[in-house]
């Protein structure tokens, strides 16, 4: 053997030597094998080596020996102290501490006079081989001739770098890395924490052993865990890399990432694990400050175009599903130009931060408001039906900018010219922005503080709307509202007993707008509640006068009125009908109100404490359309009703012996079941009327009694009632 061949030094032949000497524990092994094995590793190293057993006794020696003068075959057996390879007076005292430590899984070294054939100053290296962690029955002991002091030092500092590189790296790596390093059994409870646990998670490292990471880790990363840990059981001697959270004492949570290795037995399975565990919070935190500021305006924090392309490409994947358009406003504000160049840049910022307060204070949940350069700033409005929310938004953000903001103590009104297109024939978000972007400049140009809008088809559509909307607002005041009457018959008496207000609409150009076309505008826009004051005063009004049409006795024909779900959320609702009921000089049971199924749900609990009140003060209630809303029953029973309006389109199937004729009959009986009168709507046929009587229905109104007219075309009949 030559001094050629691998050297002490090589961590890997080192690992290798090491790792069939603890191969040679296994009883399985025979002797001979045994032997040979242990010569075959010794000789794989470049100095001087002994294997010897935990008590000291030389086992086997390598080839090297003879450089000291001794032949091998002489060391075997003996005692490791004994005289023959030292030149010291007592080498027990040097080399039975190296053993002791040895033999508790510790490495170490000594300087001791080697003899033989030519004595010299000397060391030995002592590393224990471990199974399990723990020392076995073998510890490798080498030797070096030191020659010189300076030499000494040197040898002694390599001599130590190898031992820290080599057979202790682990634990030489453990005690002294920043990283948590660790070995764990194979279901992942830890065997050793080492001491920088202290300073990474503020815990006593043995205070962790026996304890399994779970107890340690966030909820959020726990599955993480567990299954790097299952991995590492499988993948060989591939680590298994991942990131996750582990407590400190102090509550809060570190990021590390790990990798957890399996140390394999050498029959393949896995003996323990071990785990080098970087904490990456700091790390971490500056990542994910890199990505807020990737699609952050750093100035108000607001989205950036990047962020607002991935917002806009999400709603438009929605807005393909449910087919509704989206908005985009593009807001440049009007000469922020001056106040940068007269005031300064410092409150040129302050003037964007106030402004993008404002408009934050707009955007609806779900929106997006972006900042995309200087005083540009789109906002996205993924929830409403393109062009005409989007418009409802630009008349918010006007207004608020019509309020001055305060820069610097002095009140500086900024305007702000809007741009408004939607996803409709513009599929990307560029494009849909640089439309908006056209539209704004437009506004910009038709005088600044107001909003335009990109595509022709959606900018008549919309001013059509917002002109109907303008008109409706002054319809109430400029006294272009009617009210038209529909009378409701008893079957069984063939007297009117009722009737239903159905409001008009009277344009200037003479044109009579039936309420489908303008009573779902007025509910959306909220003007529906002004309509309906005005409805119930002249429901109200129209009963007074009525009154002269009987006598006494008689009983007053009540007048129904339609309620919608938004005056139901009006709080002054009750006190209005009470003082009108009162100004009108009628009382309470001649005016009656009617909602339909589906206002009812909107907000079902408001709605029944409103109702409760209403019926407190005397006031009537129906139930309209029944059958066409949810047609859950339990709430008619909750609810304080009186009557219960079947829906016109039962009524129009209405044939003897037909499906629809079983449904009205069931709904007929569960109403008498529930005390209500029943009020069959849009009775066209005689057919139907007969049906509706041998099913016992209490009232019907339809085409087959009288349309909706004026309330002057009722007197004579009133009269002759
Ligand atoms: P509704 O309350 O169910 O009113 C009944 C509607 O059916 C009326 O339509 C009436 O003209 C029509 N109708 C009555 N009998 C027949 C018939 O035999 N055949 C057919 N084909 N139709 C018949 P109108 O006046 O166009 O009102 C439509 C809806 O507008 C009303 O439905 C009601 O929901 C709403 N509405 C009307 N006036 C008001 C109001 O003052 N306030 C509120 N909130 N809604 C109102
Ligand atoms: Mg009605
Ligand atoms: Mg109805």
């Amino acid at each position: 053997m030559t001094h050629e061949r691998a050297t002490v030094t090589d961590d890997r032949s080192r690992a290798d030597v090491l790792q069939r000497l603890a191969r040679l524990t296994d009883p399985d092994i025979d002797d001979l094998t045994r032997t040979l094995d242990a010569r075959v590793a010794l000789d794989q190293l470049a100095s001087p080596a002994l294997l010897v057993d935990l008590d000291g006794t030389v086992l086997d020696a390598n080839e090297q020996v003879l450089g000291l003068g001794v032949e091998r075959d002489a060391l075997r057996g003996r005692a490791l102290w004994a005289p023959t390879l030292w030149d010291s007076d007592d080498p027990t005292l040097t080399l039975a501490p190296l053993i002791e430590a040895g033999a508790e899984g510790r490495a170490g070294q000594r300087t001791i006079d080697i003899g033989g054939a030519a004595p010299r100053p000397g060391r030995v290296s002592l590393t224990p081989v471990l199974d399990d962690g723990r020392a076995v029955a073998v510890l490798l002991v080498e030797l070096r001739g030191l020659t010189d002091s300076r030499e000494t030092d040197e040898l002694i500092a390599a001599t130590t770098q190898a031992l820290a590189a080599a057979e202790d790296i682990f634990r030489a790596v453990a005690e002294n890395t920043s990283d948590l390093v660790c070995l764990h059994d194979p279901t992942g409870t830890f065997t050793y924490v080492s001491p920088s646990v202290r300073r990474l998670l503020d815990v006593d490292p043995a205070s962790l052993s026996g304890t399994h990471p779970v107890d340690l880790a966030h909820a959020g990363t726990r599955d993480a865990l567990v299954q790097a840990i299952q991995d590492a059981g499988r993948r060989g001697s591939e680590p298994t890399r991942f990131r996750h959270r582990l407590r400190h004492r102090n509550g809060s949570f570190r990021w590390f990432e790990t990798a957890i290795t399996p140390i394999l037995a050498p029959d393949g399975s896995v003996r323990q694990l071990q785990s080098s565990n970087r904490d990456i919070t700091e790390q971490r935190e500056t990542e994910q400050s890199l990505i807020k500021q990737a699609f952050h305006d750093e100035l108000t924090g607001l989205p950036n175009k990047a962020l607002l392309i991935d917002r806009m490409s999400h709603a438009l994947a929605v807005s393909a599903r449910t087919s509704q358009p989206i908005g985009v406003l593009f807001i440049d504000l009007d000469g922020f130009k001056t106040i940068n160049d007269t005031l300064g840049h410092q409150v040129g910022d302050t003037a964007l931060l106030k402004v993008s307060e404002r408009l934050t204070a707009i955007v609806r949940p779900g929106d997006t408001l972006a900042r995309i350069g200087g005083d540009k700033f789109v906002m996205l409005c993924a929830s409403t039906d393109g062009a005409r929310g989007a418009t409802a938004v630009a008349r918010r953000i006007l207004d608020a900018f019509a309020q001055p903001f305060v820069l610097e103590g002095r009140e500086i009104q900024i305007g702000a010219s809007i741009g408004i297109a939607t996803s409709i024939g513009a599929e990307d978000p560029t494009q849909i922005i640089e439309n908006a972007d056209t539209a704004m400049h437009e506004a910009k140009h038709e005088g600044r503080g107001r909003f335009a809008i990109h595509d022709e088809v959606d900018q008549s559509l919309a001013l059509e709307r917002i002109d109907t909307e303008e008109a409706l607002r002054r319809a109430v005041h400029n006294n272009e509202l009617r009210l038209h009457y529909q009378p409701e018959l008893d079957l069984e008496s063939g007297r009117i007993v009722g009737f239903e207000a159905l409001v008009r609409w009277q344009r200037p150009d003479g044109r009579l707008v039936p309420p489908g076309e303008f009573i779902p505008l007025a509910e959306e826009t909220g003007i529906i509640v002004e309509i309906g004051r005005w409805v119930i005063a002249e429901a109200c009004r129209q009963a007074s006068l009525w009154r002269v049409h009987r006598t006494p006795e008689q009983e007053p024909v009540r007048i129904w009125v339609n309620l919608s779900a938004r005056q139901l959320g009006d709080l002054d609702l009750v006190p209005y009908v009470e003082r009108t009921v009162e100004a009108a000089g009628i009382s309470t049971d001649e005016i009656c109100l009617e909602i339909t199924e589906s206002a009812l749900m909107d907000d079902a609990q408001a709605a029944t404490e409103q109702l409760d009140e209403l019926r407190r003060i005397g006031i009537s209630l129906g139930i309209d359309d029944f059958g066409t809303g949810w047609s859950q029953f339990a709430y008619l029973q909750r609810l304080p009703l009186d009557v219960l309006k079947i829906d016109r389109s039962f009524v129009s199937g209405l044939v003897p012996d037909h499906a629809a004729a079983t449904i009205v009959a069931a709904i007929i009986d569960l109403a008498h079941a529930l005390g209500l009168i029943v009020i069959a709507e849009g009775v066209e046929s005689e057919d139907q009327l007969a049906v509706l009587r041998e099913l016992d229905c209490d009232q019907a109104l339809g085409f087959l009694f009288s349309e909706p007219r004026e309330p002057a075309a009722f007197e004579a009949a009133l009269t002759a009632n």
